[in-house]
């Protein structure tokens, strides 16, 4: 059993997304979430990250960490430059570059080679900051697992985490060979896909996340917007799942977070 004492981190959250944000930072300090990984996804969530974490330093819990990105569904042609700058501007300031990646599932994309193309060219982008930068890269992959995989391969990255990873067997192999690892959000509580790849992948290659503010069910089984506080809920459907003590989850899920992010020890 996990103490009151524990802490966990949530290597996932779209804070800027968030209606309330002092009162999801409350919830999760209660709930001894020490470190939130904020990725962003366009020019303003980027900012509105940074801006929250300026505000929210000097010892306050939950650490907030940025990771800087443009998602491939977010992808405007015009803001794509002053989106760079900026991330290029905090660079430095970042744990992570992310959320980025490749995305063929959406409708407009499906069929569409020039909107492949324009995310590609984007995640290749990516890529070559984060190297600049020495940085671990979150990848969103979905219905491009393996194209995603090869450039990141390609791009000489040490440290890539494919996030809520649900796609094929022989891609998440290869990037466990690889050395990399994937991310579960909540959605391990119900999706067959999530289940499968976090039965596959050993514990110590699995990060856990929200991704809020995901729709989650809810306690009357209704959908309810998640926060960061359900960590808790990943991390109890990966220990279950695996058949594990939620204490020895817990040790292996908070340690890859702290090596895969360079995150500084929990100080008291
Ligand atoms: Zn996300």
């Amino acid at each position: 059993m996990i103490d009151e004492l524990s802490t966990i981190i949530d290597t996932h959250a779209h804070l800027y997304d968030v209606p309330d944000v002092a009162a999801a930072l409350r919830a999760a300090s209660d709930a001894g979430v020490s470190d939130i990984i904020l990725p962003g996804v366009d020019l303003v969530s980027n900012r509105r990250h940074c801006e929250l974490r300026a505000k929210h330093t000097g010892g306050l819990q939950p650490r907030l960490h940025l990771a800087l990105g443009l998602h491939p569904g977010n992808i405007i042609p015009d803001e794509i430059e002053p989106c760079f700058s900026f991330m290029r501007a905090h660079a430095g300031e970042a744990v992570a570059i992310g959320e980025t990646g490749l995305d063929f599932f959406y409708k407009w994309v499906r069929k569409d080679d020039t909107k492949k193309d324009e995310q590609r060219a984007v995640f290749g982008r990516h890529l070559e900051l984060a190297r600049e930068f020495n940085l671990p890269v979150i990848v969103h992959c979905r219905g491009a697992w393996r194209e995603a995989l090869d450039m990141v391969k390609a791009a000489g990255i040490s440290a890539a985490d494919f996030h809520w990873y649900s796609g094929p067997e022989d891609v998440l192999k290869d990037i466990l060979d690889a050395g990399f690892v994937i991310s579960c959000s909540p959605a391990l509580e119900y999706s067959a896909e999530v289940r499968k790849a976090a039965l596959y992948a050993p514990l110590e290659s699995i990060l856990v996340e929200t991704d809020t503010p995901v729709m989650i069910p809810g306690p009357a089984r209704e959908r309810v917007p998640s926060t960061p506080k359900d960590v808790w809920r990943t991390l109890r459907a990966l220990a279950a799942l695996k058949g594990v003590d939620e204490a020895v989850a817990l040790k292996g899920a908070n340690a890859l977070a702290r090596s895969f992010f360079h995150l500084p020890d929990f100080e008291g």
